[in-house]
Formats: structure tokens, sequence, C-alpha cells
């Protein structure tokens, strides 16, 4: 069984979670002592934003197609956590990216010794920029839903993910599966996470994280949940999920 250090956060639907997972994880992890690079690989540049950054000149566009070295467009957003930024020009790098699957795998190397986790925000689909972030991964976090069609989807996303570790990357692995936005007051919620539970089993975090208007609001103050509401229920359940993510990171 191989490391994990590299973490991919991926499931090509929109709006489920991805980047408010990768933002208030890494978070936890760091102020749990480890050392954390965040890299934001969506044009949409809302893990950048929600850290407080405006793009910068040098970010992750510029060092996947420009050439410019991952190292000097680091910036430090917090004691033991660091931020690798977009920029929108990223919808751009597409053809390069296309060409070269491992194109970011190359790019993140000289980082590797600086970090113990380098969680990656993927972008919502299954296009060039995400099958670098499978190529360079070694584990997966795949939020859901808890909604109706929570599952759809997640057969396709399964199945690039086995297409990737078989061409590209026999390291990768899921690391698991996140129920996200579940409102325990309706029966909805406590029958999707149920149906994911019995379909996937020890797969499935057993951290859920509920819908907490807190950490939709936290991200236009540039903070992270525990900065934001640190009493929150989103707060905690961001807490426990990095207690969760180590002591599985730690069993890989
Ligand atoms: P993705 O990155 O998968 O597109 P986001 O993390 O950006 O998804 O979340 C989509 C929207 O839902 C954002 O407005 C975000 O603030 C909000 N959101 C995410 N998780 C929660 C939650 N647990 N409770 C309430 N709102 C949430
Ligand atoms: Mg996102």
């Amino acid at each position: 069984m191989g490391k994990v250090k590299r973490i991919g956060i991926v499931n090509q639907k929109g709006g489920v979670g991805k980047t408010t997972t990768a933002v208030n994880l890494s978070a936890y992890l760091a102020k749990a002592g480890q050392k954390v690079l965040l890299v934001d690989l969506d044009p949409q540049v809302n893990a950048t934003s929600g850290m407080g950054q405006a793009v910068p000149e040098r970010n992750i566009y510029t060092v996947l197609v420009g050439n410019d070295d991952a190292r000097d467009a680091l910036l430090r957003v917090a004691e033991g956590l660091d931020l690798l930024p977009s920029s929108p020009d990223l919808v751009g790098a597409s053809a390069e990216l296309i060409e070269n699957p491992t194109r970011l795998a190359e790019v993140l190397q000289p980082l590797e010794s600086a970090y113990d986790l380098i969680l990656l925000d993927a972008p919502p689909s299954l296009g060039p920029i995400t099958i670098n972030v499978l190529a360079a991964a070694e584990g997966l976090v795949v939020p859901v839903q808890a909604e109706y069609y929570a599952l759809e989807g997640i057969a396709g996303l399964m199945e690039t993910i086995e297409q990737v570790r078989t061409s590209l990357n026999p390291a990768l692995r899921l690391l698991g599966v996140l129920i996200t936005m579940y409102d325990p007051r309706t029966l909805l919620s406590q029958q999707v996470e149920s149906n994911i539970r019995a379909n996937l089993g020890e797969k499935v975090f057993w951290t859920v994280i509920p819908r907490n208007v807190r950490l939709a609001e936290a991200p236009s103050y540039g903070q992270d949940i525990g900065q934001y509401a640190p009493t929150s229920s989103g707060a905690h359940a961001y807490r426990r999920l990095a207690e969760e993510v180590m002591r599985r990171v730690k069993e890989a």
C-alpha cells in the first residue's frame, strides 16, 4: 500500500460542495498540525476567492501553461496552509492539458517534500483538468449532495477513475464519498443517506456535512468556517471530517 499525500476533491456535478470541502477541510487539517497546500483547479476561482485572495499574476494557469515554477506562485493563507491560486484563464488550458494528462503531477513534484497533504479542488466536469487531477492524486474525496439524484453520475465517475488508474496512475484510490448538505429534519435526506451507505458501504465517510447557512456565508468574507463561525454545525462537521481523513490517510 502506498502513501496518500495528494487528495483530489472530485465530482463532475457542480454545486455538490467540492470547493466548500476543499477550503474547510484544508483549514482544519492545517489546524490539526498538518502542512497543507490547497491547489485551486477551477477557472471559477471559488477556492481562491473563498480564501480571501485575489487572482495574482502567477497562478496555476501560468504554472501549467506558462512554465512558472509552482513554488513562485504559492500564497500563505494561514499557519501551515498555503494556496496555489487559480485564474479564469485556466479555461484556455484545455488543449495543453488534453495532450499532457500528467502535466499537473509534473508541476506539483517540486512542492511534494514541503507538505504533508496537497488538496486538489477540481472543476465541475470530467474534462482535461479533472483528468489531470485524477492522474496526480493518490486519494479521492467525492462529495455527493444529499438529494434524490445524489448517485446519478457516480457510476460514470467511478468508471473514469478506473480508466485513469489502469492507464496513467496505478496509485489512485477512493479515500471516501462525502455526504454534503444533509438536512436532518427531512425524511428525504435520511433516505438518501441510507441509500448511499447501502450502495457504497465503508467507502462513505462516517462524517456527514449538514446544510448550514454559515458554510455558504463564509466565502463572501474570505474566511474558512473555523474563522467565520467556529461553533456552527458546519465547523464541527469539517473538523470531524479532517480527523477522519487523517485516519484514512494513515490506514491507506
Ligand atoms: P462545488 O465546488 O461542488 O461546485 P460548492 O462548494 O461551491 O460546490 O457549493 C455550492 C454552493 O452551495 C455554494 O454556494 C456553497 O456556499 C453552498 N454550500 C456548500 N456546502 C454547503 C452546506 N453544507 N450547507 C449550505 N450551503 C452549502
Ligand atoms: Mg467548486
